[in-house]
């Protein structure tokens, strides 16, 4: 395949750097990749062009600049609402007043979308640099292995945001439950202790990363795609058959009821009280464009 034949993005690239690996970058480095709505169906859409690309075999998720990703930006899109972008799920009425619209929004862009990715055919690796921020963990953590620069840190900013965690709640399944309350409430987890914790695979010198991990991914495509894509479902399901799934969905709902309350309480979804500065600015800009425009999910 020559390059010009590769899709292009709005807010992501998508090459094929080795024979057999696609490669998927958060290209958005001046907002340190944030993903608004376009990132996350810019993602679909270049996920879903791998897995049916016969030559592919393993993808690997890639960002550019200092930092793999900040988070969900907070600011959110410009103008655009939900009606600009194709609807992945089966939740809708993303309209609806009071919690109905926020929990059916949710539902579509950061639960069900990021459980579609963990469960792709085709194994993923995450190639993570510099620092990989709350709504960011949700992007590591669907790929099958990751590969960390010594650099990289893994927060959670949910506590700053009067929250208990993100939409997508790996943090137990990951690192086990003592260590992901003591993450959860302190916000921080080194490349180092990651490793050592065993939610990353390996950690490596930041000059080295993508080479690191774009060799690792051509050592795997000497594998079949049967053996590939099996050996993910099959320790995905032993993960799923210890209750994964009804932990999380009891969790996304937790974090729903969880914006109900700071609705309730600050009258936001999100508390801005705790927020640091220039974050908060972004977030108030966009609860004011949500009231004269009605929503902008
Ligand atoms: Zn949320």
């Amino acid at each position: 395949m020559s390059d010009d034949a590769f899709p292009t993005f709005e807010t992501i690239l998508y090459d094929e750097p080795r024979p057999g690996v696609a490669r998927v970058t958060l290209n958005r480095p001046e907002k340190r990749n944030a993903q608004n709505m376009q990132m996350t169906y810019d993602l679909n859409s270049a996920f879903d062009h791998a897995l049916r690309q016969p030559h592919v075999k393993i993808i690997v998720l890639a960002a550019t600049g200092q930092h793999f990703s900040s988070g969900h930006d907070l600011s959110g899109d410009a103008s655009k609402t939900w009606r600009d972008f194709p609807v992945v799920g089966t939740w809708a009425n993303f309209d609806q007043p009071g919690a109905e619209g926020r929990h059916s929004r949710e539902m579509e862009i950061y639960l069900e979308i990021t459980e579609r990715w963990r469960n792709m055919s085709k194994p993923m690796i995450a190639q993570v640099q510099g620092r990989c921020m709350t709504g960011g963990l949700m992007l590591a953590w669907c790929s099958d292995l990751i590969i960390a620069s010594d650099d990289a840190q893994f927060l959670c900013t949910s506590g700053k945001m009067g929250g208990s965690g993100v939409e997508f709640y790996a943090y137990p399944w990951e690192i086990g439950p003592r260590r992901a309350k003591m993450w959860l409430l302190t916000g921080e987890l080194s490349a180092a202790k990651a490793e050592q914790y065993g939610m990353v695979n390996e950690v490596v010198p930041r000059a080295d990363l993508e080479k690191y991990t774009l060799d690792l991914a051509e050592r795997l495509t000497a594998h079949t795609s049967w053996t590939l894509n099996m050996t993910k479902a099959q320790v995905n399901h032993a993960q799923d058959a210890q209750g994964r799934r009804t932990s999380m969905n009891y969790a996304f709902m937790v974090h729903q009821l969880g914006h109900a309350h700071r609705q309730l309480t600050v009258g936001a979804a999100i508390d801005p009280n705790t927020l640091p500065e220039n974050i908060r600015q972004h977030y108030l800009r966009r609860e004011e464009r949500k009231k004269d425009q009605k929503a902008t999910w």
